[in-house]
């Protein structure tokens, strides 16, 4: 799967991904967060680098396009801290209020 760019508003009509979804994407998937308690910092400096290495993972797109479909407040997903995700919802709101 090609690496997506995280900082890319998604359009959460096409990209809606159910956790059933999730879940059978990550089957197989080489998923650098396993095993590591680093995506559920709350330290922004930890996030950061969870974040990073995120982009090696081959379901990112999945991954961050459910975290933004379900609102999920917590933990690094799909290559965002949970500060990107609250810009990327507001971004895509004014984006929507200008269409
Ligand atoms: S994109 Fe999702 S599944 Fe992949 S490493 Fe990051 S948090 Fe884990």
């Amino acid at each position: 799967m090609a690496r997506t760019d995280p900082r890319r508003p998604p359009d959460l009509a096409v990209n809606h991904h159910t956790w059933p979804q999730l879940v059978a994407a990550m089957d197989g998937a080489i998923t650098p967060c396993r095993n590591s308690s680093e995506w559920l910092s709350e330290n922004p400096r930890q996030q950061q680098r969870a974040a990073a290495l995120c982009r090696g993972c081959s379901v990112l797109a999945e991954c961050r396009d459910f975290a933004l479909a379900v609102n999920e407040p917590n933990g690094v997903w799909g290559g965002t801290t949970p500060t990107d995700r609250k810009a990327q919802r507001r971004r895509a709101q004014r984006e929507k209020e200008a269409a």
